[in-house]
């Protein structure tokens, strides 16, 4: 049982959730299946944590997005090997 951050009710369970993700660069957006959620029965709202949602971000912003399937599990995605990104305040070359 987990406290819910909407109603505050203590009566809240960890699930796993269909959720669909907007990417980064707003071109489509994708389904995550089996997505780590909490659902709580007594207000009726199924939500990511905090903490899970910027994963979740932190994630597409550093993988190819333009390979992705528009429908995976979130444990496909988050396997999904991360791009080294370009130093942008690098101005030494
Ligand atoms: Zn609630």
């Amino acid at each position: 049982m987990v406290k819910c951050q909407w109603c505050g009710s203590n009566t809240a369970q960890e699930t796993n959730n269909t959720v669909y993700w907007e990417l980064p660069d707003g071109t489509k957006a994708i389904e995550i299946r089996e997505t780590p959620s909490i659902h709580c029965p007594e207000c009726g709202m199924t939500y990511q944590s905090d903490e899970l949602v910027k994963e979740i971000e932190d994630q597409l912003f550093l993988i190819d997005t333009s390979k992705l399937e528009k429908s995976m599990t979130f444990e496909t995605l988050m396997a999904v090997p991360r791009l080294l990104k370009r130093n942008y305040f690098d101005f030494s070359k």
